[in-house]
């Protein structure tokens, strides 16, 4: 017997077998669900179950999401790469020389040499991107820290699958995602006095919020929509 459990967005295929314990699975590419439950297990159980590991399998349908997504990405001309929130066509040239991104017009053009394999692209487009950041971030940490009266030690730059950033309030060094170079601005201004904030209280409390409200009073609609947008795509 096959039936479909539904919470909220999430449907889960549940089956009753000869087994022993729950198996509770989500299954690339799609990130379908699956709950197989031993026999004598009563529906509440299992959907108690199931209602318990929801953040889980949230967690690991985004994972394969962002996979095909990333897989999707061939580096081939029309191909859809953003900047600061904006959209730009892919256009590839071959050259024998220097390999080099140029923004033109709403065309990103990549130059690489004849023959480079996706992943070399990839690795060219992604270090133009971490340049980008670099542009953008120096002055946004002397503006910041100005105001919070804080001071940064280091900043990194980091590809993450699941965070925007992070901070090391012991340091005083911050990490910011470099797919931030994809979301339009104002998004990597919020995440680093997110993170700027952090300095002045290592967690979420309180006091944090209040931080957060005299610094960056939009604080909350900014993590909402950044919240709605994929982390890579
Ligand atoms: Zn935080």
């Amino acid at each position: 017997m096959e039936d479909l459990i539904k919470f909220g967005d999430i449907e889960i295929q549940y089956k009753k077998k000869e087994i022993k314990n729950i198996h509770l699975s989500v299954h690339p590419p799609n990130g379908k669900v699956t709950l197989v439950v031993p026999k004598e297990t009563r529906l509440e159980v299992a959907k108690a179950y199931a209602i318990s590991k929801l953040s889980w399998i949230r967690h690991q349908k985004k994972l394969f999401l962002e996979q095909t997504r990333e897989n999707y990405l061939k580096y081939e001309d029309h191909e859809s790469h953003f900047l600061w929130g904006r959209r730009y066509l892919l256009s590839v040239n071959y050259s024998d020389k220097k390999s080099f991104v140029k923004l033109e017009d709403k065309k990103i053009i990549l130059t690489v040499k004849l023959k480079s394999s996706r992943k070399n692209k990839e690795k060219i487009v992604q270090e133009w991107y971490r340049s980008k950041l670099h542009e953008q971030i120096p002055s946004l940490i002397n503006k910041w820290q100005e105001k919070m009266g804080v001071k940064v030690n280091k900043y990194y730059l980091q590809k993450m699958k699941t965070r925007w950033g992070s901070c090391n309030p012991i340091s005083k060094n911050i990490r910011l995602n470099t797919e931030l170079a994809k979301k339009p601005k104002n998004f990597l201004e919020y995440v680093l006095v997110h993170e700027l904030a952090h300095l002045l209280e290592p967690t979420h409390n309180e006091n944090f919020i209040n931080i957060l409200n005299k610094f960056y009073p939009y604080w909350k609609e900014a993590r909402k929509e950044l919240n709605e947008l994929p982390i890579s795509n």
